[in-house]
């Protein structure tokens, strides 16, 4: 029974349409519109959220972009810059509580998962960046091409300018933490357009941004559709960045709009990474690694371990003991302070992935665990659930389903698994589980993926290059490789 009763904070900040925040002013929708946002723990409505025009995406591109040229920020000295940024990690953990229960209400997150895991880690991402601002650097160059005469050459890093950044539900606050911090690290305005469905912590994250000192059109909040908003930023002359995490469809879309003025584009895409159990791994480990990669935010995670090859000696038993943990787990409202995993996102969300799991059963996988919706409370609820036999050619071994969904599989010792496992469209993650530290650093070497694990799973990190092979997506978020992202590179030759 979810009994859980909202914060005096949380509800008065629900009773008005979440705001748009433009040249630092936080306002309704020009024409008024706003749509409904949803507690997917319950399915009841939590408030509505304002639906930015178009003439309100012009201005807050004219904002970003009048910041940008004006130079309010980059006027600041990269140690300035570096303590506000560090000011907005210290806000981020002093209004923890009330970021984790409006993450938890708005996209389904368990309150400890967002309170111990997601908030720190988003302010550990705006200190890493904090730190990089007085680190941006260039480099001299020597000239070969002119004999006898003297060359001073240099180049510099620059800001790329407005940076466009579009996040999806899976992750609101994290996902919205790797972009703005290394944006606002490397000197760019920008403008933040979270999903539709979970707009809240993205409104606390920019009231946290102006009261750190980021100056006025520095940082500007659009919510509203993917369609109208998302799509004209993407396509906007004015815009010289766009980084996007979402679909593989909608990466593309992003492509096609962006050329218009060549804009520059990073995607983070979906993903079906493989996780590759040898017989001589520690397999208890191994079954408790393989749960949470899979079953952790209830698969709506880009890098989810959603395939699983087994060698065959252990493959039963390893299928077996991931079964039984899903079989356990306690599934309900994120609101319900004992619960293993919460909601599907959306009602629609449930549905594609019941949609994928009924095609499994038919294409004749073996269901080991799950398989059902939830009916309970009106929320979006699946079971964890898990396949055994499955084969390359089923739907749910190809494509991305974005729920608590395995399809497990043996494979031989002699069996080429790198190839095996590169056998797929995606190339974001990958795990390996194995004692062998030979066999461990060969396998990695030759998986396709942006990251790769060995004897773990799903452990991201500030420092740490995340991002994707083929159609996971284009370049990386963290790490130095995500702040260059947001700048230019200029060669000055000086003939002295
Ligand atoms: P999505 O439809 O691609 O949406 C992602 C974001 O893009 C949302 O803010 C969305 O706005 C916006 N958008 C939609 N259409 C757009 C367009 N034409 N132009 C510009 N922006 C547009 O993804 P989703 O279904 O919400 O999220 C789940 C998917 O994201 C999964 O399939 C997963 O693969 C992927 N994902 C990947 C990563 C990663 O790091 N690689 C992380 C998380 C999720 P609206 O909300 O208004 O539609
Ligand atoms: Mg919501």
């Amino acid at each position: 029974m979810d009994s859980y009763v909202v914060s005096a904070a949380v509800r008065e900040r629900l009773a008005r349409p979440q705001p748009l925040l433009i040249g630092g002013h936080w306002c309704e929708a020009a024409d008024g519109g706003v749509s409904d946002i949803f507690n997917p723990s319950n399915g009841e409505q939590l408030g509505t959220a304002a639906s930015a025009t178009r003439d309100d995406c012009e201005r807050a591109i004219a904002a970003a972009r009048q910041s940008f040229d004006g130079g309010s920020w980059t006027a600041l000295t990269p140690a300035q810059r570096g303590k506000i940024l560090w000011r907005v990690a210290d806000l981020l953990e002093e209004y923890g509580d009330e970021v984790a229960e409006l993450e938890m209400l708005d996209a389904g997150k368990p309150f400890a998962a967002v309170r111990q895991g997601e908030i720190p880690f988003a302010a550990d991402c705006f200190r890493y960046f904090a730190g990089w601002c007085t680190k941006i650097e260039g480099s001299t160059k020597q000239l070969s091409t002119v004999p006898g005469q003297e060359f001073h050459i240099y180049t510099r890093r620059e800001p790329i300018g407005v940076a466009a950044l579009i996040v999806p539900w899976n992750g609101p606050l994290v996902q919205a933490a790797w972009k703005v911090a290394p944006a606002l690290a490397a000197g760019c305005s920008c403008i933040l357009k979270p999903a539709t469905e979970t707009p809240l912590s993205s409104v606390k994250l920019g009231e946290i941004l102006v009261e750190a000192g980021v100056p006025e059109g520095v940082f500007n909040l659009l919510l509203g559709s993917g369609a109208s908003a998302g799509q004209l930023l993407a396509e906007h002359p004015d815009v010289d960045k766009v980084s996007f995490t979402g679909s593989t469809d909608v990466g593309k879309r992003i492509i096609d709009a962006a050329r218009g003025n060549l804009k520059k584009v990073s995607l983070e895409l979906g993903g079906k990474s493989p996780v590759v159990v040898f017989a001589d791994a520690d397999i208890e480990a191994a079954i408790a690694g393989v749960a949470q990669g899979i079953f952790s935010h209830a698969g709506q995670v880009c890098v989810a371990g959603s395939r699983l090859y087994v060698e065959e000696p252990v493959y039963e038993e390893v299928v077996a003991g991931v079964a039984a943990i899903a079989r356990n787990m306690r599934v309900g409202p994120a609101t319900a302070p004992d619960m293993d995993m919460g909601p599907l996102i959306s009602k629609r969300h449930l549905a594609s992935v019941f949609e994928l799991v009924q095609e499994g059963i038919k294409s004749g996988a073996r269901l080991m665990a799950g398989g059902q919706q939830i009916a309970e409370q009106g929320g979006y609820y699946m079971e964890p659930t898990v396949f055994a036999d499955t084969r390359h050619g089923m739907r749910i071994v190809e494509e991305e389903i974005f729920g608590p969904v395995l399809a497990a599989m043996p494979f031989k010792s002699d069996t080429d698994i790198a190839a095996l496992a590169n056998d797929n469209d995606y190339g974001l993650a990958a795990s390996v589980w194995t004692r062998d530290i030979s066999r461990a650093h060969k396998t990695a070497a030759r998986l396709k993926a942006g990251i790769l694990w060995i004897n773990c799973h799903g452990i991201p990190d500030a420092a740490v290059p995340f991002g994707g092979y083929r159609q996971s997506g284009w370049g990386r978020e963290n790490g130095f490789e995500s702040l260059l992202q947001y700048t230019e590179l200029k060669s000055v030759v000086a003939s002295l």
